[in-house]
């Protein structure tokens, strides 16, 4: 089981709290999808004897990209890789993009799975967020696209700076009136040099308090599971056979490769990553070169990593498997560290299984960050 995940690193404008590698400017994007095509070509060495259950299209905005540029690229992937007879192919859309006319289209290529970025459904918080679409092309594409499509998934954004308790139930009944089997949702952040950062230290924007994100968070969780939604990542909620394969695979340590500026990629021994700086790689890609820096992970590292992205699942943290995988010194460490979150009640212990109890879901990161080995 591996993924093959593509950057397509252009949107129409720059959300206010977005750090992913984009550019505004489409003036490469024909060139881009060539040297796209060629990198899967010169790697496809990485994946041999190894089958491409999933194909992920993410930005940057692919839905930018027209029918014929993603065809191109997914015909690329099936003369060069090994791939299953029906895998996810998803790609990640905003809502100004999805026409009829483009959703028809897409319905008609191999993209089986639409992953659209509404946000939010109220100007107010598009607007704050600079995002390119407005709310009536948020509800406008949903109810085009699950004419077309059955699995569809949407982002919600939650804790955004001036939205109400009140308005945060609102974009989650708004999303469940649609009837779509997923929804991931996210917390704000506020990252390095972005411009929600710098509106935040001049005083025009207010940031939000903590615990109106947690009384967000909280609530969506009641909201979703009701609604028949199993709540199976930290900021993944999906019915039975919707779950994300892609994202599944990459939570549960299985191999992807990651073409375009800025991707990433993982062999299940080092991780790799793409210069992010379009001009640059589109050169060194055309000099048949791999513009990539590789980091070789340690034991730790590997240990450290199952750790975070395990608690964040339903699946958990298998202790058999850190003493298979890492080693009995990684097993003895965990169980002594682990104790004190049991007697708080923040962690489960079950079948050699640690998950992640109610209480202590908000924490996931904090508590994953007390298991984590530091030598
Ligand atoms: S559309 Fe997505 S990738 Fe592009 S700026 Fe907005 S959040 Fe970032």
């Amino acid at each position: 089981m591996a993924g093959i995940y593509i950057h397509i690193p252009f949107c129409k404008k720059a959300c206010h709290y977005c750090d992913f590698h984009f550019s505004t400017s489409l003036k490469y994007k024909e060139a881009m999808v060539e040297v796209l095509c060629k990198e899967l070509v010169l790697r496809k060495d990485e994946f041999s004897g190894v089958t491409v259950e999933t194909i992920y299209f993410g930005g940057g905005t692919p839905s930018l990209l027209s029918l014929e540029e993603l065809q191109k690229i997914i015909a690329v992937v099936y003369q060069e890789y090994k791939v299953i007879a029906t895998p996810e192919i998803t790609l990640e859309a905003n809502p100004d993009d999805l026409t009829e006319e483009k959703i028809i289209a897409l319905s008609k290529s191999p993209v089986n799975r639409l992953s659209i970025g509404i946000q939010s459904f109220f100007e107010e918080d598009l607007e704050m967020m600079n995002r390119a679409h407005n709310a009536k092309e948020a509800q406008l594409c949903l109810t085009i696209a699950k004419q077309y499509f059955d699995n569809i998934t949407i982002d919600l954004i939650y804790g955004i700076p001036g939205m109400s308790m009140e308005r945060w139930q609102q974009n989650i009944e708004y999303a469940l009136a649609h009837k779509i089997p997923h929804i991931s949702c996210y917390a704000l952040t506020v990252e390095p040099q972005t411009a929600l950062e710098k509106l935040i230290e001049k005083g025009r924007v207010a940031p939000v308090k903590d615990s109106l994100a947690l009384a967000h968070f909280e609530y969506l969780i009641e909201a979703l599971e009701k609604e028949g939604f199993e709540h199976y990542e930290f900021s993944n909620f999906g019915q039975s056979e919707y779950y994300s394969k892609n994202n599944t695979a990459y939570w549960l340590g299985k191999k992807y490769i990651g073409i375009g500026p800025s991707a990433h990629s993982y062999n299940g021994k080092d991780r790799s990553w793409n210069i992010n700086n379009n001009i640059k790689y589109i050169k060194a890609i055309t000099e048949n070169e791999l513009p990539s820096e590789i980091e070789e992970l340690t034991t730790e590292d590997r240990y450290n990593e199952y750790v975070m992205t395990g608690l964040r699942t339903k699946w958990g943290v298998s202790l058999t498997r850190i003493k298979d995988e890492f080693g009995i010194k990684y097993q003895e460490y965990i169980s002594v560290q682990m104790q004190h979150h049991l007697k708080e009640k923040v962690l489960n212990l079950d079948k050699n299984i640690l998950t992640i109890t109610k209480k202590g879901k908000f924490l996931s990161d904090g508590i994953a960050a007390d298991l984590f080995f530091v030598d």
